[in-house]
């Protein structure tokens, strides 16, 4: 699975989920740009690549913020390359009842959730229209499959990426370009720590007595971004120890 010479963008590289996708398509041979706007994070997850021999450098900033993603996508372009495997990974959770959600909360998570990933991959397209290449790879959630009490706000914007990437997938397919989503469904990572849900308890019900890890995430993360992945697009590709099947 050769990534070597292309560039890879990673969003919310500097914990859980995202780490693992850098670490693991650097291992893959990308050069990795780690965006997450933890600074302590980001450092960490290129220092892991870089004690492999792999290559990675950290931006920190709001993946979401729209005139921020020009000028960190020029730092990229000019640091590491054209950007060739996008993966929209940073997001924020939110447990609420429906009635209590507040005009706010809500513009926040779809902002971040699904505004930035929209803007991140308008400005990344060019670049893979270029080379006739891409490879987009967005983190939905399995609670945009099933439907979460008290995560409206949430799930409805996660429902949104996987309408956008069966959107997308149908409008590049014919220019080299494959997107696909990953729904996780319970991996062990800080944010599902910090969360009411309880880890442990999960994992006790799922059917493979386990919750999911990070490295989870990335092995498919790692497919979807390779060359043998590319008869692959529009997919929903489901990482979740048989959680939500079909
Ligand atoms: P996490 O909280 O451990 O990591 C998320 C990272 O994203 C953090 O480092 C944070 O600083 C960063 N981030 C948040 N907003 C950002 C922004 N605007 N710009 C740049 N960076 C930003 O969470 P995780 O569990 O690794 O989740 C990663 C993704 O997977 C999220 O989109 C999440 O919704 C999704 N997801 C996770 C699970 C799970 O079980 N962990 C399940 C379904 C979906």
């Amino acid at each position: 699975m050769s990534l070597k010479g292309r560039t890879a963008v990673v969003t919310g590289a500097g914990s859980g989920l995202g780490r693992a996708c850098a670490v693991q398509l650097a291992r893959d041979g990308a050069a990795v740009a780690v965006w997450d706007l933890n600074a302590e994070g980001a450092g960490e997850t290129v220092r892991t690549i870089e004690a492999e021999g792999g290559r990675a450098v950290a931006y920190v900033g709001d993946a979401a913020d729209r005139a921020a993603i020009e000028q960190t996508l020029a730092r990229i372009r000019a640091d590491l390359g054209p950007v060739l495997v996008l993966v929209n990974n940073a997001g924020i959770t939110g447990f609420k009842p429906f009635l209590e959600i507040t005009p706010e909360e809500l513009e926040r998570i779809y902002r971040i959730n699904l505004m930035g990933p929209f803007f991140l991959t308008q400005a990344v397209i060019p670049d893979m229209l270029a080379a006739g290449w891409g490879r987009i790879v967005n983190i939905s959630s399995s609670s945009a499959q099933t439907g979460a009490v008290g995560m409206a706000h949430y799930s409805s914007s996660k429902g949104g990426i996987i309408a956008l990437t069966k959107t997308l997938a149908q409008e590049f397919a014919a220019r080299g370009i494959t997107v696909n989503n990953i729904p996780p469904g319970f991996i062990d990572t800080p944010m599902t720590r910090a969360s009411p849900i309880d880890v442990d308890e999960i994992a006790a019900i799922s059917p493979m007595k386990r919750a999911g890890q990070p490295e989870d995430i990335a092995a498919a993360c790692s497919f979807l971004a390779s060359e043998a992945a590319g008869y692959i697009t529009g997919q929903t590709f489901g990482v979740n120890g048989g959680r939500v099947i079909y």
